[in-house]
């Protein structure tokens, strides 16, 4: 025999228990405990928790069927044989009731109580390899660093692991319904009824995150960011849903993202940034019909501050050039750092003459700044260019500004040019020719 176990023998007559228990030590080994009637019966239940109980009927003291009852409280699922005599069938009903695994008549048949036992054992077994298997597959499940969720065919959450369930903060999916909604919130944050529709609900996620190039799907809950994971199984129409927290990941990515559109010096946009804000503001004055003018300047004679002063110093004057330049833009402008000394100022809602009395108000402005420590009195060239027509791009509306400074810059500095004064002053060149 593979494996003994503990048993519990209850029987009054000496002789009786004497054959028998030779018998029950095969099963047993050492552990068989003997107890002359159902008191003491019970009471080495309680202290040896017996794997199988073999018991008689009556006895003194308190019966078979009485200790039973009992014991079955204690442990509904212990497994009982009671062997039984002719003259104890009054009791045959209540040992019915109690559903024990076998009732074998007297004068026992070892073959036939033999064949119980191996029954019995071989259902403990079963049991134990059961208990064991779902151990290790909640330990797998548990301690997954993973979110996992299994969803039934209908979207209502079946199972949830220990992380998942904290991380939505209920109790597992003893909560049911509320396991269901706090899950669905999580894809649908601001639905008051996150149930409701839920099939669709489920074949948006299904359609979001099956195929590969979606899966970086992410959701911003909690300040936390996942990647989904989604696999069905076909015999049950069970969802396994994965979520693989990427929280750092992406918040790193958020910081390059930044850093790559932000001037690290001054805090401006810088010219990447830029662009992808100009094209946002002249597509809404196209929308809004609204104009949108745009003014380039670049700080005069830059080149001089570090070639007396020093790099570092000239970097402090870019800073508060800056600061300067934000400090008197309209609410709404974008001012931005094109690159080394020259700076943008991107003004929605402005027509050309609106922009060139900013640029003018700007240029008489920075005489009065003391830039840097080294309180350094600086001039600055302008051009001014208006957004046109719907072919205009970025780049040639840009280019108008540039060409109106660099005429500025021309034309003797520490002045502005608008785009209408350039194409003036080449038409009266072109003409005096
Ligand atoms: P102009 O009036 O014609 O604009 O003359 P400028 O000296 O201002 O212009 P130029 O293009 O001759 O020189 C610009 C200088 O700006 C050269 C470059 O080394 C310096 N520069 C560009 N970027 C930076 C920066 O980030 N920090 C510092 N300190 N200097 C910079
Ligand atoms: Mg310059
Ligand atoms: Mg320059």
């Amino acid at each position: 025999m593979k494996q003994k176990r503990s048993i519990l023998f209850v029987e009054d007559e000496a002789s009786v228990q004497e054959e028998l228990s030779a018998f029950l030590r095969r099963f047993s080994g050492d552990r068989l405990y003997i107890a002359q009637d159902g008191q003491e019966g019970l009471e080495m239940f309680e202290r040896y928790r017996p794997e199988v109980v073999v018991s008689d009927i009556i006895m003194p003291h308190l019966n078979g069927v009485e200790m039973v009852r009992k014991i079955k409280e204690i442990e509904p699922d212990q497994p009982v044989i009671f062997t039984t005599a002719n003259s104890e069938l009054s009791l045959f009903v209540d040992m019915v009731a109690l559903h024990v695994e076998a009732y074998l008549p007297k004068p026992v048949d070892l073959d036939v109580l033999g064949e119980s036992l191996q029954k019995i054992f071989r259902r403990l077994e079963m049991q134990e390899r059961y208990e064991r298997q779902r151990t290790i597959l909640n330990e797998v499940v548990q301690l997954q660093s993973n979110y996992l969720a299994v969803l039934d065919r209908e979207g209502n959450v079946i199972f949830l692991n220990d992380r998942f369930s904290q991380f939505l903060q209920i109790d597992g999916v003893q909560e049911g319904q509320r396991a269901t909604e706090a899950f669905w919130k999580m894809f649908y944050p601001s639905e008051i009824h996150p149930l409701q529709s839920l099939p669709k609900r489920l074949e948006e996620l299904r359609s979001n995150t099956t195929e590969k190039e979606c899966d970086a799907v992410c959701l911003e809950h909690l300040k936390k960011s996942f990647k989904i994971g989604w696999s069905e199984v076909e015999e049950t129409g069970h969802v396994i849903v994965t979520l693989v927290e990427v929280t750092k990941m992406m918040q790193e990515r958020r910081h390059f993202e930044r850093r790559a559109i932000v001037d690290e010096l001054t805090g401006l946009k810088n010219r990447f940034g830029f662009n992808q804000k100009i094209v946002e503001e002249m597509l809404q004055a196209i929308e809004k019909r609204k104009p949108l003018s745009l003014i380039v300047t670049d700080l005069d004679f830059f080149k001089s501050v570090n070639d007396r002063y020093g790099h570092l110093v000239g970097d402090e004057v870019l800073v508060e050039f800056a600061r300067f330049l934000l400090r008197h833009a309209p609410d709404g402008a974008t001012v931005a750092r094109w690159g080394g000394e020259e700076f943008v100022v991107l003004l929605p809602g402005h027509k050309l003459e609106k922009a060139k009395t900013l640029a003018e108000k700007l240029r008489t402005l920075l005489h009065q700044e003391r830039l840097s420590s080294h309180e350094l009195q600086l001039s600055a060239s302008f051009g001014v260019a208006r957004q046109h027509s719907f072919e205009e791009t970025p780049t040639t509306f840009f280019e108008r500004a540039d060409r109106a400074l660099y005429k500025a810059k021309e034309s003797g500095r520490d002045r502005v040019v608008t785009e209408d004064e350039l194409s003036r002053l080449q038409a009266s060149s072109n003409s005096s020719q």
